[in-house]
């Protein structure tokens, strides 16, 4: 039986973000995974996501950005446009006066820079390949039994384990969800032309295809939001024919692709527990929400919950208060399903707004979003909440800050 004040479960980007900033606090924290430790990645660019800027000043401060920074690729243009129509919409970092509008990371090269930057907090014990079989409450603790064996006992339990979270699942927290009626086909492209450091989405009425800036200049991931008999059309596809087909749906923009990787098909559906807290135990992160893909933020989100936690953690023993107060968690809970619920919302208007061939709501469309492109104030509103700068932002992300010299940032640790 092994004792603590933390466990969190499920290691993804969330998991290992909240270890590493609890780490220097002075608590006792349980890891546990069911999947194997984070490997070093080949440079393979399966998943991948785009980081906002809010999501950089975290990694900044905890100080894995230069790790990172070598395996990503910053993009310095945004063009989001309608197919078969005029309206489109551009934005650009220098008009920002911005280093970069985003960066594609792949999602196991930051497991693997969190993972690394956490082998050196002692109090930071990770369980990997160790599945669940039990939780249960009680009045001083939470009891997770491990199929391990192990009896870990903690004060508080963190809930990271992904959309289908085990742990939300057990505890019989109420869902709202629904399906988007859309897969995600997942693949890496060579493109003739070079990309230009430049996000690309074309919006067809049957879903939007994203065209990510990879390091390789002549290299582009793909996220292809279809309906799911088109998207296993598309995966059985030759894979000539399949580059034949996205090239004809992104437009030619990039030249003739050619297929460079697995083509990967992901369900997609609108997740939102309508309880993050139940006694000791709080959801953060994909387990909370998880949205569509089709403006990038599912990430950045969740990135967000854990650096809120892990704020409102440290002032509780900044006060010599206890990290599993109830009034605590609920002030979590308040804060971070506000801004995941404006989110959602956003997402469903974006979503809901560029599907559809109708002649009229396209043409409607089409005036929209050339008026946003010209309308500097509104543009100016859709750009800040793409690079993470709008919302009521966790202190360590907040414009301005200076990137701490340590791990984090230490004068948060007691
Ligand atoms: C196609 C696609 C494209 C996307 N693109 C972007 C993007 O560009 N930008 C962005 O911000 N977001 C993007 N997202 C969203 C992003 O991928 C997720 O929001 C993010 O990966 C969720 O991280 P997480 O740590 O909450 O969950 P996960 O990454 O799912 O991690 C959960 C972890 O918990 C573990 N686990 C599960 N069950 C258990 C258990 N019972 N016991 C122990 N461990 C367990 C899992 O093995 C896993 O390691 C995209 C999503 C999709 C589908």
């Amino acid at each position: 039986m092994q004792h603590c004040d933390i466990t969190i479960v499920g290691a993804g980007s969330a998991g290992l973000t909240l270890a590493l900033l609890l780490a220097p606090l002075k608590l006792t924290i349980q890891l546990v995974e069911k999947g194997p430790a984070p490997e070093p990645a080949k440079a393979e660019f399966k998943r991948v996501s785009a980081l906002n800027l809010a999501s950089q000043r975290l990694f900044a401060q905890l100080g894995i950005w230069p790790g990172l920074s070598e395996q990503l690729a910053a993009y310095q243009q945004m063009e989001v446009w309608q197919a078969d129509s005029f309206g489109r919409i551009g934005f650009s970092a220098p008009e920002q006066q911005l280093p970069a509008l985003g960066w594609i990371c792949d999602n196991e090269q930051i497991r693997q820079q969190l993972y690394q930057a956490l082998q050196q907090a002692p109090n930071v014990h990770c369980h990997f390949n160790a599945g669940i079989q039990r939780i249960s409450q009680g009045e001083q603790n939470v009891a997770l039994q491990l199929d391990t064996g192990e009896l870990l006992l903690s004060r508080l339990l963190v809930a990271a384990d992904g959309a289908n979270s085990y742990v939300r699942e057990q505890l019989q927290l109420p869902l709202t969800h629904w399906d988007y009626q859309h897969h995600a086909l997942v693949t890496t492209l060579h493109c003739q032309q070079a990309h230009q450091a430049t996000a690309r989405q074309v919006f067809w009425p049957d879903g939007p295809l994203a065209l990510l800036p990879l390091p390789d200049s002549h290299q582009v991931s793909i996220v292809w939001s279809v309906p799911p008999a088109r998207s296993e059309a598309l995966q059985a596809l030759p894979a000539v024919d399949f580059a034949k087909a996205v090239t004809a749906a992104s437009q030619s923009v990039l030249g003739p692709l050619k297929l460079a990787g697995d083509r990967q098909l992901i369900p997609l559906r609108m997740r939102y527990a309508n309880q993050w807290v139940q006694g000791r135990v709080v959801l953060v992160a994909d387990a909370a929400h998880s949205i569509h893909p089709l403006a990038g933020q599912g990430m950045n989100l969740g990135l967000m919950d854990v650096a809120a936690l892990a704020e409102l953690i440290s002032e509780q023993l900044q006060q010599q208060l206890e990290p599993d107060c109830p009034r605590m968690l609920a002030r979590y809970q308040r804060w971070r399903k506000s801004e995941a619920q404006s989110l959602i919302l956003a997402m469903e208007a974006f979503k809901r707004g560029f599907s559809g061939g109708a002649m009229l709501p396209k043409l409607l469309r089409s005036v929209g979003m050339k008026l946003l492109d010209q309308h500097g104030g509104l543009k100016q509103r859709m750009m800040a909440l793409a690079l993470g700068n709008q919302g009521d932002l966790p202190k360590c992300v907040r414009p301005g800050l200076r990137p701490a010299s340590g791990a984090v940032d230490q004068s948060r640790a007691l």
